[in-house]
């Protein structure tokens, strides 16, 4: 589904794209700032990273870096997370961080 919305047959609010990551807003926010960044390389979850393709995991930080900057929450503070399978709460299996900021998060959001 997530590929869908990097294609654009979905419609997102993007707040990043470049060759190999895209971020956009999460639909149902759990926090005043809730940004989803996705690899666009489709891989399911945390379980399909390797050797091979974890470079992309890396560039993820630096992007949540950033926008957490923009988003004027890097100061603040943040968490980015990714939910791994059923028990973690994994609803889309296209592997994804939330960024989550902008206000005192509770240890079980997410
Ligand atoms: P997960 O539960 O897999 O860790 O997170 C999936 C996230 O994707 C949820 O926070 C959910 O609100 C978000 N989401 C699901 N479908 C859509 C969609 O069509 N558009 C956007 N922007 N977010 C979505």
């Amino acid at each position: 589904m997530f590929c869908s919305i990097i294609k654009g047959d979905i419609p997102s609010t993007k707040v990043y794209e470049d060759e190999t990551v895209f971020a956009f807003k999460d639909i149902n926010p759990v926090a005043p700032v809730h940004i989803l960044i996705v690899p666009k390389n489709h891989l399911s979850s945390v379980n399909d990273v390797t050797e091979e393709n974890s470079a992309v995991i890396a560039h993820i930080y630096e992007v949540a870096a950033k926008l957490a900057k923009e988003m004027g929450i890097a100061e603040s503070g943040y968490r980015v997370v990714s939910n791994c399978g059923k028990d973690a709460g994994q609803t889309v299996f296209h592997l994804h961080f939330h960024l989550l900021g902008g206000k005192v998060l509770k240890l079980e959001m997410c």
